[in-house]
């Protein structure tokens, strides 16, 4: 392996940079994780019935309960609370509900100024919520950092930097000196810095501390607790778990990528894993190679695009490589193989090759809720008396807690800004199924892998596949 100084790293460097690397989420590797609830067993009833303990589900049984503080609020999880994204994911808060600025023009240019206020408002609730619930999950406001790879790049940069201004939002462009200043990765050729209502989490203690307050709330919360079968039942809606029952006047479904029997969801969400790797501890020194005094989350513009943020011990997650697999199976640590990082291990070493002397300490995969609008829609079923919320497509840390609010008003029908809007009046598209959907999964990230270096049928590909309508 290369020494210190910055020369590239080996194959075998990076390999032995990964030997003793734990197959498992670092957020979840805690002592302070709680104990599990217990399942449910026999019959129950519900006036709201919230499946699904990630983001999404939490902030729902947590609203619905303030909302109606009278009403009877149970949640089942699958698994444990977080098992599935929430527990997995970078960490970086972003401001939008809508996956970025730039997504939102391209998906309801009409309601841009609507969909902005929406987002202002659940950051700075989203703030107000976790102090008011007293949960201490290591937040920095430190802002959102798009570091351009390529020269070519920063037009790109430049166009989102106008689009953002005109938005009211407190931007930095940089220059590549100034870039590499803040964040010292000889890739950095130019950087976009939002500064207002973005920053880093701890999505687990997040999520512990949304369990707590639930709990606190009078929310009755059941862990290792699957639903099996849902079916109309007169008024009621009729649940089935392995060891139980439960009847419930409106249930909200904040499962994310799974399959519950109901096929029109996954005809519209598809599961692609995304995989992110957490280093050891940096000393102060090694820190001290790569700057980031000021800690900020970063993604850059490359077509697969790498994301990063440092911990409160400063360890660095990095993440970024997609995999699909046929029929979308729901076990997020599918892959324990050290295969499946190497691209993302040679990326983190390109990015940082100061680093050469760091190892890795986790590594791990999460479901990535994909749609084709790239944001967090509504849809009811069973005559409206279930709500089923979820394709944020990777940018759902903050924008949950919008969803499950969007979501508890549709399945209300309580009159609110967002439902005069696009986002809940038009639905997202169908993305073809089976073995059509497998084919179209391989080729594109097939084709990130090199798009940028190599062009050709990659980028070719790539630009087919964004005329059709999909986010990259
Ligand atoms: C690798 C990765 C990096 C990411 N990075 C970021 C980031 O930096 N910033 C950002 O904003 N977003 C990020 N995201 C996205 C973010 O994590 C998600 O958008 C968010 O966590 C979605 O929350 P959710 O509650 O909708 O889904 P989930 O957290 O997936 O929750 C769904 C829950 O439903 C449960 N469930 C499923 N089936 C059943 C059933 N039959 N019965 C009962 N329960 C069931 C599951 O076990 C799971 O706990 C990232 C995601 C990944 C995977």
């Amino acid at each position: 392996m290369a020494s210190a100084a910055g020369t590239k790293v080996s194959t075998s460097g990076a390999a032995a940079a990964f030997e003793k690397v734990k197959f498992f989420p670092y957020w979840l590797d805690n002592p302070a994780a709680p104990a599990a609830l217990p399942g449910l067993k026999g019959q129950y009833t519900a006036d709201v019935l919230v499946v699904g303990g990630g983001f999404t589900g939490l902030w729902a049984a947590i609203k619905a309960k303030e909302r109606y503080p009278h009403f009877k609020v149970v949640l089942i999880e699958a698994g444990r609370i977080a098992y599935g994204a929430s527990g997995r994911p970078c960490g970086i808060i972003s401001t939008s509900i809508m996956h970025g600025l730039q997504n939102a023009a391209r998906v309801f240019p009409n309601d841009i100024d609507q969909l902005e206020e929406l987002g202002r408002i659940n950051l700075d609730g989203f703030k107000r919520d976790l102090e008011r619930f007293q949960i201490d999950a290591d937040i920095e406001w430190n802002g959102e950092f798009t570091a351009a790879i390529d020269s070519a790049h920063f037009p790109i940069l430049e166009e989102d930097y106008a689009l953002h201004l005109q938005h009211g939002h407190e931007m930095v462009l940089l220059n590549q000196e100034q870039a590499q200043a803040e964040i010292n990765s000889p890739l950095f050729q130019g950087a976009l810095w939002g500064k207002n209502r973005s920053g880093t989490i701890h999505p687990a203690k997040l999520a512990w501390g949304l369990r707590s307050a639930a709990l606190k709330l009078g929310v009755q919360i059941f862990e290792n607790t699957p639903l099996q079968r849902i079916s109309d039942h007169s008024d009621n809606l009729k649940i089935a778990t392995p060891e139980g029952e439960i009847l419930a006047a409106k249930v909200f479904l904040g499962t994310g990528v799974a399959n519950i029997g109901i096929p029109d969801i996954n005809r519209r969400v598809m599961n692609v894993l995304d995989h992110i790797v957490a280093t050891e501890p940096l000393t102060e020194e090694q820190l001290s190679r790569i700057g980031w005094k000021n800690r900020q989350g970063f993604y850059d513009t490359r077509t697969q695009l790498n994301y990063g943020r440092l911990t409160k011990d400063n360890r660095i997650i990095f993440g970024g490589s997609v995999t699909y697999h046929y029929g979308e199976p729901l076990d997020p640590d599918l892959n324990r193989q050290a295969g499946t990082y190497q691209g993302l291990i040679q990326a983190f070493f390109a990015t940082f090759p100061q680093l050469s002397d760091v190892k890795f300490s986790h590594a791990w995969g999460g479901p990535i809720d994909y749609c084709s609008r790239g944001s967090v829609f509504a849809r009811q079923y069973f005559s409206g008396k279930a709500v089923y919320v979820a394709g944020y497509t990777g940018f759902g840390v903050a924008a949950s807690r919008f969803g499950a609010s969007m979501g508890l008003n549709t399945l209300f029908g309580t009159d609110s800004p967002e439902q005069h809007l696009d986002i809940v009046k038009k639905g997202t598209a169908y993305i073809p199924p089976g073995i059509l959907r497998w084919i179209g999964a391989k080729i594109t990230f097939i084709a990130f892998d090199g798009a940028d270096a190599e062009g050709g049928w990659k980028r070719a590909w790539i630009k087919f596949v964004k005329s059709l309508g999909f986010p990259m």
